[in-house]
């Protein structure tokens, strides 16, 4: 059942059994006040006419108002009729535990069918006390009845049928945003994955969720355009390479070749071959890195040790870099140093930022300092080389994205975005300061497993030794 025709019953539902409490609330109670009006008459009646009686010694019929199937009995206190009026209609049937019940002030009321019977307490002049029955029919009162009955049910029901149009309505109207925002997000796919939801009414609980659906978008879209140019960065830089492969051999084979030429074009086609494993590499580990965070093996890693790991196998591959690292203040506790990270992830981050610092550098080199602060880590990477123009920085970390300034340089533009999505993956930050002609500096932040308890500082300036 849609969400229209639930609104629709519930709000029928509910108006219905509103309406219906209340008609019959106003039924009964004009019953229970035609009921009593009944009685009072019928007691008049009864006193009027054993007053008549005593007085006068007869009652002049045709003076007094009369009821239908009017009849006037009176009875002693034995029971024994004293007097009925009308003597060929039948008396209302009592019973005597009906008459002994009856006392001065408290009249009995009795109804057979449509009958009804009041029975009061009457003091003669001789104070014997006589029992008057005084009963009727209650026509006018009656009809009136049934016919307050059908007004009140076939309201009731041409109620139930307006509610039930104004029900649907009602519901058609408030839930006409959510058809238009279904249709608008129908037509949303990925060719047209830039358009938006229209807001609407600006300030309901649609327009937050056209709002918050079109945040999602811009995210998506964002991701997407991401994807996308991800795809034919990576085919591009795939390609280059094997262009130039094919090139190289194609002119290799145009005729025969010494030995040495043939030395000298397997050597180009390696430095080749090579690159495109660097880059393929590259983008397996940035997927390893982008995907589930839950199939990444964390374990305890000490900081430093990671850090020279990085610098050797840097210096192994281009021994001319200079690679220096320092520390600002060193840790009072071991725990200071690790952190739980993925090792291998942590040290090409490093890695990547070392060889950054060499090879965008004249002097091809970098110093990374390290510094401990409750609870975190901080790492620098400085150079004093080329620098990042300041209109490329909020750049560097997309995947293929290179400085127009170092496009000599080789490279792939993923180190930096494969960095910070493994500095992330470790709960921390990084950050890029870079002028000009003068130097670069990324800084790392990253919380290590120690919990600093006490205020005392717990770090060493460096140059004072330590334990261990
Ligand atoms: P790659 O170095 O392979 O080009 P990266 O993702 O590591 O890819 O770096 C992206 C770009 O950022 C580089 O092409 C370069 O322009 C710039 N860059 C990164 N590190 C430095 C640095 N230390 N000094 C100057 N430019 C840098």
């Amino acid at each position: 059942m849609n969400i229209r025709t639930r609104l629709t019953l519930l709000f029928v539902l509910l108006v219905a059994s509103i309406v219906l409490l209340f008609t019959v609330s106003v039924y009964y109670l004009y019953d229970q006040f035609r009921e009593q009006e009944f009685q009072q008459r019928l007691s008049e009646k009864a006193f009027t006419t054993v007053r008549l009686r005593e007085d006068v010694g007869e009652v002049p019929r045709a003076d007094l108002p009369v009821m239908t199937d009017e009849q006037v009995t009176i009875y002693n206190r034995q029971g024994t009729v004293l007097y009925n009026q009308e003597t060929k209609r039948p008396r209302f049937p009592v019973t005597p535990a009906f008459l002994g019940k009856v006392a001065p002030q408290k009249p009995q009321y009795n109804r057979i069918g449509d009958t009804e019977a009041i029975a009061v307490l009457h003091l003669n002049a001789r104070k014997e006390p006589l029992i008057i029955v005084a009963s009727g029919n209650d026509r006018y009162g009656l009809s009136k009845l049934d016919r307050l009955r059908e007004i009140l049910f076939s309201g009731w029901l041409l109620s139930l049928v307006i509610v039930g149009i104004a029900g649907y309505l009602f519901a058609t109207d408030a839930l006409r945003p959510v058809a238009e925002l279904i249709t608008q997000v129908n037509a949303i796919s990925a060719t047209n994955i830039h358009e938006r939801l229209r807001v609407g009414r600006p300030r309901d609980e649609l327009a937050d969720l056209a709002r918050t659906f079109n945040d999602l978008l811009i995210r998506l879209e964002e991701a997407f355009v991401l994807q996308k140019s991800f795809v034919s960065h990576a085919s591009h830089e795939l390609r280059t390479p094997l262009t130039v492969m094919m090139g190289q051999i194609e002119v290799t084979r145009l005729q025969a070749r010494t030995t040495d030429e043939y030395e000298v074009a397997f050597d180009a086609l390696l430095d080749e071959v090579k690159s495109m494993i660097r880059l393929v590499n590259g983008l397996l580990e940035l997927a390893r890195a982008s995907s589930d965070v839950v199939t990444l093996n964390y374990q305890p890693v000490r900081i430093d040790e990671l850090l020279w790991q990085a610098q050797s196998q840097i210096i192994s591959k281009k021994p001319a870099y200079q690679i220096d690292i320092d520390f600002d203040n060193l840790p009072v506790h071991e725990e200071e140093l690790v952190i739980v990270g993925e090792e291998s992830l942590l040290q090409t981050a490093f890695q990547n930022l070392m060889e950054n610092g060499c090879k965008y550098s004249p002097d091809g080199g970098v110093s990374v300092r390290i510094l401990f602060e409750r609870g975190q880590l901080k790492l620098t990477f400085s150079d004093q080389g080329y620098g990042i123009p300041q209109e490329d920085l909020p750049h560097i970390f997309e995947p293929f994205y290179r400085s127009e300034s170092t496009m000599t340089i080789n490279g792939h533009g993923i180190g930096l975005a494969l960095t910070r999505r493994i500095i992330e993956l470790h709960h921390g930050h990084i950050q890029v300061d870079s002028v000009v002609g003068k130097g670069t500096t990324f800084r790392i932040t990253l919380p290590t497993t120690y919990t600093p308890t006490q205020a005392s500082g717990g770090t060493h300036k460096l140059g004072e030794s330590i334990s261990g």
